[in-house]
């Protein structure tokens, strides 16, 4: 008999496994109600999809029995214009997902540690756990600004990197640049994950050429509707990219991402009115939920919006607007006890979500 357990990496065995969202059809039928019935707030998805250029282009694509450019070049070409730096500093992946566990292969080493400020995106301690890392969670303060003081006392001579979401998954506050500037004056490596950077405007992209240790991250996922088609890029130093690149899979974009994200670059002016429509609801949904009465929503610069549930109910109220098919994300981690994060659909969904909160407790 094979004892397979004992040849697998111990820390995995006990290594915790990532929540996942779970799918839009298993949603609709758990509750029963039809996939075009059901309101999906809990995913900070684009409701209203890709550019329609990206629908066509993929249709028309002839050679998809070629493998894609390991070296991403009409992309990266793309993507330079649209960030105003030159393509050698970016590197593109399979999500910015991947560009996290890229990154952190590169500099952990098991034992290594990795500065997590909490509450914050579930991807860094999960990724950071699978490459044989420890994780130091540093709490953010009372506002979830991060904690410069507590985050340079934690930092030793095995801390490797700090992730920095701005805006922040789940709390949509953005960190300020001269705190992020702080920790790269620390030396380690400093990773500011921009997921929803087109939703705030706010990004310190141009600052990257300048610093050897400061790395931002950016998706195709939220603000360009393509969170099914696995997208992301980083900016990175260029001593970094060249290196990112030679350890990444050679094909890790597909064919049809890279299609997807040129189309969405050729159609930014569409996208950013989408972009425009769904700030403007934020303004409308943060209004309505504060006229509940008992929810205290935290202000967002991101395309969703934490709730403290004033009445300690957050959890059965996830669950009667689960059955009626409206789906939020619900938390119960010490940081964020009793709270909700719901994220910024078109304004009929806010219409459904109030009239169903209304109806609760
Ligand atoms: C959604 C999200 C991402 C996007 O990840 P992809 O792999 O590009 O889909 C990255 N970081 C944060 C903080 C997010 O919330």
């Amino acid at each position: 008999m094979v004892n397979i357990e004992k040849l697998i990496r111990p820390e995995l065995l006990s290594a915790r496994a990532y929540t996942p969202i779970i799918p839009l059809k298993v949603l609709s039928e758990q509750v029963k109600i039809p996939v075009e019935g059901v309101i999906k707030l809990d995913g900070n998805e684009n409701p209203y999809g890709c550019s329609p250029k990206v629908k066509h282009a993929l249709a028309a694509y002839p050679y998809y029995h070629i493998y894609p450019d390991p070296e991403q070049r009409e992309l990266r070409e793309a993507l330079a214009e649209y960030v105003g730096l030159p393509a050698h500093y970016i590197v593109a992946g399979s999500g910015s997902d991947e560009l996290i566990d890229l990154i952190l292969r590169l500099f952990i080493e098991p034992g290594d540690k990795v500065i997590n400020c909490v509450p914050t995106f579930g991807m860094y301690p999960f990724s950071t756990e699978v490459c044989g890392g420890r994780i130091v969670s540093v709490s953010r303060d009372e506002n979830f600004a991060v904690d410069l003081a507590s985050i340079k006392a934690a930092i030793d001579e095995q801390t490797k990197v700090v992730f920095l979401a701005s805006p922040n998954n789940p709390t949509g506050n953005i960190t300020p640049q001269q705190d992020i500037l702080a920790l790269v004056e620390t030396g380690i490596v400093v990773v500011v994950d921009e997921a929803y950077y087109e939703f705030s405007g706010v990004t310190i992209a141009p600052l990257v050429p300048h610093y050897e240790n400061l790395v931002v991250l950016r998706s195709f996922s939220k603000w360009a509707g393509l969170a099914g088609l696995r997208v992301g890029y980083g900016i990175f130093p260029h001593r970094l990219a060249e290196l990112i690149s030679k350890i990444k899979p050679p094909y890790n974009v597909n064919v049809a991402a890279q299609i997807a994200a040129l189309e969405s670059l050729r159609d930014v002016d569409y996208l950013r009115d989408t972009i425009g429509t769904i700030v403007a609801e934020r303004g409308c949904l943060f209004a309505k939920l504060k006229g509940v009465g008992f929810l205290d929503p935290f202000p967002s610069q991101a395309n969703f919006i934490l709730c403290s549930v004033l009445n300690g109910q957050a959890r059965e109220i996830h669950h009667q607007l689960k059955q009626k098919g409206i789906f939020i994300r619900y938390f119960d981690t010490p940081q964020l006890e009793n709270c909700l994060r719901i994220s910024v659909g078109k304004p009929e969904h806010t219409d459904v979500l109030i009239d169903a909160l209304k109806g609760v407790c």
